[in-house]
């Protein structure tokens, strides 16, 4: 399974986003989300080592600067700088003030560089959370299926999950944010099953986000039974929407 073993780690190539130096705010030894999705590339929560540690402002904003600085004295290009890790970016306690952080030193060493959070949504009904996220470029935000079932079944949240409250915290942004979706067949839940991909079309028309990215398995799952889209499927599923003018992005 995936494992970072620094805060900041890279710069890796992403497809999506180039030379993107990456950030986990998550324990290093373990795996931290409020979803246990069936496709993690972190595995179970139940596999996590029990470690809760967390990284603050200052140990996330000196790893920052010291990296960036050393690349910027390398000469080394960076597109992004990304958040992602072993778990949900937006329960860490001091995500607020890290992006805060984050911003600063993006403009003070790659003012070019773009700043991501890959986030499950789960958080964005949170004030201090939603203003953190709209202070970054890319809020790359989470909605794997258009039923609360659905969910339950793809992304398995601990404790209480409210499909409406996360699609309201989406219309925050008024369509300046992400929406990312992930499009697999599990036994008893299929992305493209009529229902689902209905639902999910009119959130999307609901929220009207300004790219939509939808992608497929690539690494081991800790649910074994999964099976990926072809890019083909992927797009027969967008058409629709492509045609309509939204603007869809698709990893194979
Ligand atoms: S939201 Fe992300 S980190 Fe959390 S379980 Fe799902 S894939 Fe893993």
């Amino acid at each position: 399974m995936l494992r970072f073993d620094n805060i900041v780690f890279g710069p890796i190539h992403s497809r999506r986003l180039g030379a993107s130096l990456g950030i986990n705010l998550l324990p290093e030894h373990g795996k931290l989300c409020n979803f246990d999705c069936i496709y993690c590339e972190c595995g179970w929560n139940r596999d996590g080592r029990g470690d809760r540690s967390m990284p603050g402002t200052s140990d996330v904003a000196s790893a920052l600067g010291a990296k960036l600085s050393e690349c910027s004295a390398k000469g080394i290009h960076i597109d992004s700088i990304t958040f992602s890790g072993h778990g949900e970016p937006t329960l860490n306690p001091d995500f607020p003030a890290i992006i805060s952080e984050t911003v600063r030193l993006r403009d003070e060493f790659y003012p070019d560089a773009k700043v991501s959070v890959l986030s499950n949504a789960t958080t964005v009904c949170r004030k201090d959370v939603f203003e953190a996220l709209c202070k970054v470029d890319n809020p790359i935000m989470k909605l794997d299926a258009s039923t609360r079932d659905g969910i339950g079944i793809v992304n398995r949240p601990s404790g209480r999950y409210d499909l409406e409250s996360v699609i309201e915290g989406l219309e925050q942004f008024g369509g300046n944010f992400i929406l990312q979706t992930m499009f697999l067949r599990a036994p008893s839940f299929d992305t493209a099953s009529e229902g689902n991909l209905r639902g999910w079309a009119d959130i999307v028309r609901r929220l009207r986000p300004r790219e939509v990215m939808v992608y497929t398995l690539d690494r081991e799952t800790p649910e074994k039974d999964l099976v990926k889209f072809t890019e083909d499927e992927m797009r027969a599923a967008v058409r629709q929407l492509e045609e309509e003018g939204f603007m869809i992005q698709i990893r194979g």
